[in-house]
Parts: C-alpha cells; sequence; structure tokens
C-alpha cells in the first residue's frame, strides 16, 4: 500500500500529490483516508483512493506476458484446427456453421482460460480474439465465406465467454 503524508491546514486534510485541492471529509472505503477530488475513485460501493483503486486493480488483474503468448497460441491453433476441418467438410453448408461457430468458440475460449490458470488479465479477450481472426484469415481459401462465418461466430463466442468467464 503506497503511504502518502497528509497535512491538515484550514479544516481540510491534504495529500502529498501536487496540486492537492485538499479532502473535505471524504474518505476512501477501503482505508479510511481522506480523499481529495483528485485521488477519489467512484465505485458501485463509494469512493475509494486512487491508491486503494490500483492495488485492488493490481490484485485483480493477475496474467503475466507468458500466459498472454499461451493464450494467444491456443486459440490459434484451436481455431485453425477445428476450422480446417469444419471449413473442409461443412463450409458450403451455411446453417450449420451458425449452429456449431457458438459453441466450439465458448469451447475454445474455455480451453484457452483454463490452460492459463483461469488468470485474468485486461487484454486476453482481445489477445484471443486477434488470434481467432488471424487463423480465420489463414483458413478463409479453404472455406471461403463459410469460414468467416464459422471463424466470426467463434470468435465472439469465445471472446464474450471469456468476458463472462473473467468477472465471477
Ligand atoms: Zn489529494
Amino acid at each position: 500500500m503506497a503511504t502518502r503524508n497528509y497535512v491538515e491546514r484550514d479544516g481540510k486534510i491534504f495529500c502529498d500529490r501536487r496540486n492537492c485541492p485538499g479532502s473535505e471529509g471524504l474518505r476512501c472505503q477501503r482505508t479510511n483516508v481522506p480523499i481529495c477530488s483528485q485521488c477519489a475513485v467512484r465505485t458501485p460501493v463509494g469512493y475509494i483512493s486512487k491508491d486503494a483503486a490500483k492495488q485492488q486493480a493490481d490484485r485483480y488483474f493477475n496474467i503475466g506476458v507468458p500466459d498472454y503468448v499461451i493464450a494467444a497460441g491456443i486459440a490459434f491453433f484451436a481455431t485453425l484446427i477445428s476450422g480446417f476441418f469444419i471449413s473442409l467438410f461443412l463450409g458450403g453448408i451455411w446453417l450449420i456453421l451458425f449452429f456449431v461457430g457458438a459453441p466450439i468458440g465458448a469451447a475454445i475460449g474455455d480451453i484457452t482460460w483454463r490452460t492459463i490458470g483461469h488468470r485474468r488479465g485486461r487484454y486476453t479477450s482481445r489477445v484471443v480474439g486477434g488470434a481467432m481472426i488471424f487463423a480465420t484469415f489463414i483458413l478463409f481459401p479453404i472455406g471461403g465465406i463459410g469460414t468467416l462465418i464459422f471463424g466470426g461466430i467463434a470468435t465472439v463466442a469465445a471472446v464474450s465467454r471469456f468476458e463472462v468467464a473473467i468477472r465471477r
């Protein structure tokens, strides 16, 4: 926890941020330190200090750079392999692509998240989505529009699965 110095002047409490406007009695819900309008971060449970908010975010997002690389790799290859067979055998049957795209995409999202130990990251859904779109474009010559339909639906399903999972 960052420790700040506070000074009281004219009934206001000032922190050591530059140009601190001073706290008028507002305190952080978490740490109970006085917070000024510069330090206040609004949350559903009330105002907390920037330091407390940063600490909370650091604890919440526990992913490392290798996890992003692994997530991208898993999502890419899972899409490439499933998309390859789907494009090969079902590429022309667009209606089926709509039905298989979502569950396969959701499964890819789950497998990816499990592989990185359920760690949460700010950019995981974007990394996974990017890898899947990349794989889809590689497969495009095989299945044409059908591949794009499958890849698009699978990507949306994986990414949204991810965002739901991350919120837990
Ligand atoms: Zn301040």
